[in-house]
């Protein structure tokens, strides 16, 4: 059985989180660049000799340590963590809900502050553990601009774009709970090396278009991957993107973490119907840029994603177009099962189509995993993230539970 555990419950609450809550009149230092967190501390008069040594043990208790709380910077004078405190907050944001999946998938409901006059937002954040590594699924925007006809995030309207901030809030939180921070008590600050990590990998596929969040999403990517703080590789990061063609150029040159498109169609015309961004940048525009983003080889591949939609585009003459597609460019495929929502047009591939179409591909020489449909029990999969901007109601959920237990799937 799939387990929630219920925050709203003081107790509950109070044993799982003893941290401070967030208080919205304090400046947040989580998300700012070294050079923005020294003018941070030099407004609040600490002296420019000292200001580089503080941003370097800040950015290691914060990021090597995992640390939401300034009283526990041990080798920070007392005086300095006060006058930290009165200005600056490093405390996580609201969990609102944590669920654990039978599968060990997890997802969280975070609840972050509202900014400027907004009110507050709910984004969730999924856990994938894997034998050998654990992905995270983080989430760039509350909502999304586009309307991709078969995700249930193109359903709901933009709210905001998250935070350089909320972003990488995401990755600390997921640390804390899954214990995946040196003990403070104990570590030496070492940090935890790559393999050893519970959050082995990034990617960019929770809810919104991350490039259309382009500058708080790179500063957010080039913090995780900073080799001093949480020193996730960018071999380990993968931004997915509907095809906001400028914005891969800039991906590739600002950035450069590993690249994912959601493709789905190979023709224009059904690409303008399921991922409408591809009126604006057609499939050759696409194709070009994806030819274009540095480094690629073998080792180094863009990753396709496909959506298997029944009767739509999964025959095996849309699996051959796909190959001609791809020619010259160093790919994998990434076919997910279409995950049903109420109200959704689509219908999944039956397994033996998806097993057809990937076998075809395979033998033209991709690889083609089928993406396993991961926490299904407590709705994290592909496509179902939601936000407080819509959630669903009671029924909804039930309705959206039997689809899940009687749908397609690998499992
Ligand atoms: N906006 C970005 C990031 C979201 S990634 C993008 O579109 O790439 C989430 C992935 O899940 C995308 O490939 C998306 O197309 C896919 N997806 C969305 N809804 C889905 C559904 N109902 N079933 C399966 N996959 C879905
Ligand atoms: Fe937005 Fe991506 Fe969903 Fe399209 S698939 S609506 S771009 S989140």
């Amino acid at each position: 059985m799939a387990l929630t555990l219920d925050l709203k419950d003081e107790s509950t609450r109070a044993a799982l989180d003893a941290r401070a809550a967030p208080r919205p009149e304090l400046r947040e230092l989580i998300g700012l660049s070294r050079s923005e967190m020294a003018n941070a501390l030099a407004d609040v008069g600490v002296p420019a000799k000292q200001q580089r040594m503080r941003v370097s043990q800040l950015w290691n208790w914060i990021y090597v340590r995992g640390v939401s709380d300034f009283d526990d910077m041990l080798n920070i004078s007392k005086e300095m963590r006060e006058l930290l405190k009165r200005h600056f907050t490093i405390a996580r944001p609201e969990i609102v809900e944590e669920q654990i999946s039978t599968d060990g998938t997890r997802k969280w409901l975070m609840r972050f502050p509202p900014r400027g006059a907004g009110r507050p937002v709910e984004v969730e954040t999924v856990y994938i553990p894997e034998e050998g590594r654990g992905t995270l699924c983080v989430s760039s925007q509350v909502g999304c601009t586009l309307t991709c006809s078969f995700c249930h995030t193109g359903t709901q309207k933009l709210v905001r774009n998250l935070t350089t901030g909320e972003i990488l809030a995401q990755i600390l939180l997921a640390r804390d709970r899954l214990g995946d921070f040196p003990d403070t008590e104990t570590a030496e600050g070492a940090m935890v090396p790559a393999d050893g990590r519970k959050v082995s990998n990034i990617v960019m596929m929770g809810m919104g278009e991350p490039l259309y969040n382009f500058e708080n999403v790179k500063l957010a990517l080039l913090i995780a991957s900073d080799g001093d703080g949480l020193s996730i590789s960018k071999r380990r990061i993968t931004l997915s993107t509907s095809g906001v063609v400028p914005e891969i150029y800039r991906t590739g040159d600002e950035i450069g973490v590993m690249l994912a498109i959601s493709l789905h169609a190979v023709r224009d015309e059904l690409r303008d119907e399921l991922v409408p961004i591809n009126k604006k940048y057609p499939l050759e525009t696409l194709m070009q840029a994806c030819r274009d983003y540095p480094g690629l080889s073998n080792a180094k591949r863009i990753t396709f994603e496909y959506v298997m939609l029944k009767g739509v585009n999964d025959s095996l003459a849309d699996a051959k177009d796909l190959v001609r597609l791809l020619k010259g460019i160093p790919a994998k495929i990434n076919l997910i099962p279409f995950n049903p929502w109420p109200g959704s047009a689509y219908e999944c591939s039956d397994w033996e189509q998806i097993e057809k179409f990937a076998d075809f591909v395979n033998q033209a020489g991709y690889a083609s995993p089928i993406r396993t449909p991961r926490g299904r029990d407590i709705l994290a999969a592909c496509g179902q993230l939601k936000s407080e901007s819509e959630r669903l109601k009671k029924s909804e959920r039930m309705a959206l539970e039997s689809m899940m237990i009687a749908g397609h799937g690998a499992d």
